[in-house]
């Protein structure tokens, strides 16, 4: 159950990983001073082998960089994984900055030739141009640019800074078992999805109420950073506040309209399912600090090693051969780190390797049910690393984060059809599909409510209204009516909720939120399709994930026949979601 890192690197010893890195930033520096100044005047031919030369270095020093990283995350006690992955940060980053000036200079290269992109010579790297070429009409000088970047530091920057800084110093009181205690921001958190109704109930209510004392702090802030976007919006001459994470999402406005509006005519259908939870808790009507409680169930049963991998590399078998043997190398060349041991990181990961054209996984296995669908997670990442690094070269394989969840999300559906073709008890049944229909409604509805609500800040401003707490508290009360309707019943202090959510806070962060939406209902629509399909869908699927950013998320739905600009499409993902909810109602 603990991985085997040697693989990354020809000799596996840290003296000669340390003294790679170095020379991966050597490399990077004569690059640069070979290049520099040079890339404005470059034709098509060589743009394409100055790209090829930064694929091959990527290529060549990323199983040290990997092997440096990948230890220190399995054992951050070890004195040997300290100091390597010291190294490895400071040459990672000088391993960056020395490739920064490339885009930079793309971007004046395209600003004075933009038909380059369109040149034959240019090849598989067109895509990754045509994204550059986006930004270039929402540049400012770069005197402009410098100063910006600059004054942000300390300017729009901190107010995240503070936010987060002032959450933490934050303590509460609360009872629990009939003592009282003192808990941080971070601990009382943990009590939402307490199996104890009035633990969660009341350890709502004292953090909400807490928040909501410091409402101009909270205000304050969020004013400054959505009024601030909405300047740079001018500034830049981006269309909407959306475009700036359009452009960095690789998406556009059709689409991720088409997906909203999917949500908005669906909210009926999240509202039966949080009904039927209500029901499935033995309630009336949820609270809002019952809706991500966990259904009860019996607990007891454990996995092990052995039997979550049959399961997980069966799931990906039955789906197709070749991804099952894939996923079966993951476990037989030991790219898996599944030991509990102290020093571990926590959490789970998937790390591509590029060069290996594999992955390797980290995760702690403690033979639960969420440990076998974090395994499945994980592997459905390893998935699109296996297709993927055989199809693209690393500038191509840089995955946003619209679609970086598709294989991994697929790959915990594969697992819950697998189960639920096992399992008989009703229970179990109930626990399995609440627990995929609570992820999917978090990322599809309840994330929408904030897409929603970001948008009205920004209505708000630009009809010149006055953000203060409670006005702000009135439009996030308004979105949330939309989404949930008479399905929750709110405590009086959640008009509060958005004080707390660091995202709205993060400058150059805006519209964090419909990747997530996109990711849920993307997934669920291919699963739906692959049922409708069958073996005739596994081909698409695989063309889809081998694509890497290769083209945008619309070329690549259009190349195997969807077009996602359309709510037709989406809508599919929502029937898969009514056919899960159906299954939980069966098993009330
Ligand atoms: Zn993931």
């Amino acid at each position: 159950m603990s991985w085997d890192l040697s693989q990354l690197v020809k000799v596996d010893d840290s003296g000669y990983i340390e003294e790679r890195m170095k020379a991966a930033v050597k490399e990077m520096e004569d690059f640069r001073e070979k290049t520099r100044g040079k890339i404005v005047s470059f034709n098509a031919k060589q743009v394409f082998e100055m790209l090829d030369e930064l694929d091959r270095l990527q290529l060549e020093y990323e199983g040290p960089f990997n092997y440096a990283r990948l230890a220190y995350s399995a054992d951050m006690n070890s004195d040997v994984n300290k100091h390597l992955f010291g190294v490895y940060r400071n040459t990672a980053t000088a391993f960056m900055q020395a490739a920064a000036f490339v885009d930079l200079e793309l971007g004046q290269l395209l600003t004075e030739k933009p038909e380059l992109v369109n040149d034959s010579a240019i090849g598989e790297y067109k895509h990754s141009l045509e994204k550059i070429q986006r930004r270039i009409p929402h540049m400012l000088t770069e005197a402009e640019e410098q100063l910006t970047l600059a004054k942000d530091q300390n300017g729009v920057r901190a107010w995240s800074m503070l936010q987060g800084d002032w959450l933490s110093s934050q303590t509460y009181e609360i009872e629990i078992d009939g003592e009282m205690k003192t808990l941080p921001y971070g601990e009382i958190v943990g009590l939402y999805e307490h199996p104890d109704r009035d633990l969660r109930k009341r350890a709502h209510e004292i953090v909400f109420e807490g928040l909501s004392k410091d409402d101009i702090v909270w205000s304050s802030a969020l004013r400054s950073v959505f009024t601030d976007h909405l300047t740079m919006v001018k500034l830049r001459k981006w269309l909407s506040p959306m475009t700036q994470s359009l452009i960095a999402n690789d998406v556009d406005e059709e689409t991720i309209t088409a997906l909203m509006n999917t949500i908005e005519k669906n909210v009926g259908e999240f509202r039966r399912y949080l009904k039927l939870k209500a029901k499935a808790l033995g309630l009336e009507k949820l609270g809002n600090w019952d809706i991500d409680a966990p259904i009860p169930t019996d607990q007891s049963k454990k996995y092990t090693w052995d039997d979550a991998r049959k399961l997980n590399v069966d799931s990906y078998t039955e789906f197709d051969k070749e991804s099952g043997e894939w996923m079966n190398e993951m476990y037989e060349r030991r790219h898996i780190d599944a030991s509990v041991r102290e020093g571990k990181r926590s959490g789970a990961f998937c790390a591509t390797w590029h060069a290996g054209e594999s992955a390797y996984v980290l995760q702690s296995f403690t033979g639960t049910i969420g440990d076998v669908y974090t395994s499945a997670h994980e592997l459905g990442h390893a998935l699109h690393a296996y297709l993927g690094t055989r199809a693209q070269k690393p500038t191509n394989y840089e995955i946003g984060s619209c679609i970086a969840e598709t294989g991994s999300n697929f790959g915990e559906l594969l697992l819950t059809e697998k189960l639920l073709g096992q399992i008989n008890s009703k229970e179990e049944k109930k626990a399995i599909l609440a627990s995929v229909l609570d992820s999917f409604t978090g990322g599809a509805f309840q994330v929408s409510t904030r897409v929603w609500f970001e948008t009205m800040l920004y209505e708000a401003i630009q009809k010149g209204k006055f953000l203060d707490g409670n006005t702000i508290s009135d439009l996030w009360v308004k979105a949330r009516t939309n989404m949930y309707g008479d399905a929750v019943e709110w405590l009086p202090v959640m008009r509060w909720w958005w004080t707390f959510k660091l995202h709205f806070y993060m400058a150059n962060y805006r519209y964090y939120n419909y990747p997530y939406v996109y990711a849920g209902l993307f997934v669920f629509a291919m699963y739906k399709l692959y049922k409708e399909q069958g073996e005739a869908f596994v081909p698409k699927f695989k063309t889809l994930l081998s694509a890497g950013s290769s083209k945008s998320p619309r070329e690549l739905a259009a190349e195997i026949g969807f077009d996602i600009t359309t709510e037709e499409f989406w809508q599919k993902g929502i029937e898969q979601f009514k056919e899960f909810v159906n299954q939980f109602e069966e098993t009330l």
